[in-house]
């Protein structure tokens, strides 16, 4: 029996990994791709033995050819946290541009049915709360953020572009804070930030007073909510993401409950363009999708948590650790 195929962009990273995953636990064939910049292989070295599995090591911002039929593509190759775009903003730009315009082309000759992650970053620092897919946002384009964000708005629009002229079946799902195993834990995102400071000893770093707030979905909710949105017919950008918000000082004393760790918590300043508040209104998730989270933060950190404990101890220090945050506060 001959597998339906789909292409994986960013496959050896946080969420495309777990994408690969569920693609192949659904039964397709799955063709991953990474150019491993911030991916890593170590999150899809397991699948290497199915038949069912290839990899190609490529930058998608450069033509992309794939031999045979493709069902479905889903780009999410991307770095993804603040401290990745600053020190590969060109990259961040040209893969949310140059990268969305290549995978649209392949869709286009493939006539197959692309979905692309966009982020909740389109709304930049938002001045509506909780925000629903009509807010237009509040991004500040010559920011640190900018590089991404506007990538990312920039990707919205050409795939609406190829959806009206071309009719190419198109999906957008707009992704808010995501968390679980396979996380980087140098990439400055908070999670792996509190944890991997939790296992080395380290004091925890909120930024700013800890007051700006973050809504966390589990990674297996996630996944589950792009794969109902790229098997709907829906081409408007979908809300993916947990509404249940904390602010990150809260969030700081669960995790150091959670771990048992005696550090303390330390103040550091607040990075440029830091949203103030996040929360996704998932209303039409929910309509359309029929989708909703269905794993608590209790849930979710405990067995992201295990992962990391699992980890190689050197693991925890084999990667270049962002201590210097300076560069990139006010
Ligand atoms: N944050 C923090 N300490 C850290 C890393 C992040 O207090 O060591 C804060 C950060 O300033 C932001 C929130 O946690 O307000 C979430 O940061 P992250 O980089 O995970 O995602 P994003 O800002 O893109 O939502």
């Amino acid at each position: 029996m001959s597998r339906e195929r789909v292409l994986i962009t960013g496959a050896a990273g946080f969420l495309g990994s777990h994408l690969c995953d569920r693609f192949i636990r659904e039964g397709y064939h799955v063709i991953g791709m990474d150019n491993l910049i911030t991916g890593d292989l170590r999150n899809i070295e397991h699948l290497f033995s199915l038949e069912q599995f290839e990899f190609y090591n490529h930058d998608v911002s450069k033509f992309v050819h794939v031999p045979g039929e493709l069902k479905y593509i889903l780009h999410f190759a991307s770095p993804a946290s603040p401290i990745d775009y600053l020190k590969i903003p060109i990259q961040t730009l040209k893969v949310g541009s140059l990268g969305t315009h290549n995978l649209l082309g392949l869709a286009r000759s493939k006539k197959a049915r692309i979905l692309v992650a966009s982020t909740s970053e389109v709304y930049g620092d938002p001045t509506v709360h909780p925000q629903n897919e009509d807010y237009w946002g509040n991004v500040n384009p010559i920011g640190p953020r900018g590089v991404y964000d506007e990538a990312k708005r920039f990707q919205e629009a050409i795939t609406m572009a190829y959806h009206t002229y071309h009719g190419l079946k198109t999906r957008i799902v707009r992704i808010f804070n995501t968390y679980g195993p396979r996380m980087r834990l140098n990439d400055g995102r908070v999670l792996p930030a509190f944890i991997g400071q939790a296992l080395r000893g380290e004091d925890i770093t909120v930024f700013g007073d800890g007051s700006q707030t973050r809504s966390f979905c589990y990674v297996d909710d996630l996944v589950d909510g792009i794969y109902r949105l790229l098997l709907s017919d829906y081409a408007y950008p979908v809300n993916v993401g947990n509404p249940d918000e904390i602010t990150i000082s809260d969030f700081a004393e669960e995790i150091i409950k959670l771990t048992g760790t005696s550090q303390k918590v330390v103040y550091k300043p607040l990075p440029v363009d830091d949203p103030k508040q996040r929360q996704p209104d998932i209303a039409r998730a929910r309509e359309i999708l029929g989708w909703s989270p269905k794993v608590s933060r209790a849930e979710g950190l405990a067995i992201t948590y295990d992962y990391f404990k699992s980890l190689p101890h050197d693991r925890l220090y084999d990667e270049e650790y962002h201590k210097d945050f300076s560069k990139f506060s006010k």
